[in-house]
């Protein structure tokens, strides 16, 4: 049976995996625009990553000092959240799931209903290319502030599920707020196993019933967590990333 997708990966083929239509199940809405979207909007160059990134804590310095300076306002967050998904379309992507950070509800001075108004109308402009599904995202260890605007998202019924990221050892406080979800039929997911602490991947499964693990990469290194993992049918991993 052929693999166009695989083998694309293979022969490092990026034209070919742009051409073929694909999921994508995971990215942070204004991390998935490419800089060079960003570049022309503001005209100044933005330096490339390195060759060779020293981890995940290396990743986030890159995007901290080259990337975020450019979008913590109402104007750079709607232009990379509007980049990002005209990426997504030109990459071939026709289901997109997204998170996009309840902190963004801060730069609208009606907060969350700003927020989803914005998103609403975002999905509304490409809906004829591409479907997507806004998860919430929130930071486990994030303020009381924040915490409230998550719940005020949940109450919106626009977001399709929510992703815990942050304090991965943070787990118990944020069950409420992953029960809370649920009851309203929202998907829960969480970044767990990512880069490390992959022991804290069964209990976050299992204490939040989570229906996806993102990255979580660190399972493979576990005798007995690709089994339990593998006999739950819900589950879907995400690959290495942000
Ligand atoms: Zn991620």
């Amino acid at each position: 049976m052929p693999h166009p997708f695989i083998d694309a990966l293979k022969n490092n083929d990026l034209d070919a995996v742009k051409a073929l239509t694909k999921t994508d199940l995971h990215n942070h809405s204004i991390l998935g625009a490419r800089v060079e979207r960003v570049e022309a909007w503001k005209a100044c160059p933005i330096p490339r990553p390195p060759d060779k990134m020293n981890g995940v804590r290396g990743m986030m310095d890159y995007a901290g000092s080259t990337l975020y300076p450019y979008l913590h306002s109402q104007e750079g967050f709607e232009f990379t959240a509007d980049a990002a998904i005209q990426d997504a379309i030109e990459d071939g992507v026709s289901l997109l799931e997204t998170s996009v950070d309840v902190k963004f509800a801060f730069l609208y001075s009606d907060r969350v209903h700003g927020l989803h108004q914005f998103l609403s109308s975002l999905l509304d402009r490409y809906q004829d290319c591409i479907t997507v599904h806004v998860e919430m995202g929130f930071s486990r260890g994030d303020s009381e502030e924040r915490l409230d605007m998550a719940y005020q998202c949940i109450e919106t019924a626009f977001f399709t599920g929510i992703d815990l990221y942050g304090d991965q050892t943070l787990i118990k406080p944020y069950i409420d707020l992953a029960q809370a979800a649920k009851q309203v039929g929202m998907s829960v997911k969480a970044h767990v196993g990512e880069h490390d602490h992959a022991e804290l991947i069964r209990p976050t499964v299992e204490a939040y019933e989570l229906d996806g693990i993102q990255h979580g990469i660190r399972a493979v290194e576990s005798p007995e967590l690709p089994a339990f993992l593998e006999a739950d049918t819900r589950f879907i991993i995400t690959g290495p990333g942000l």
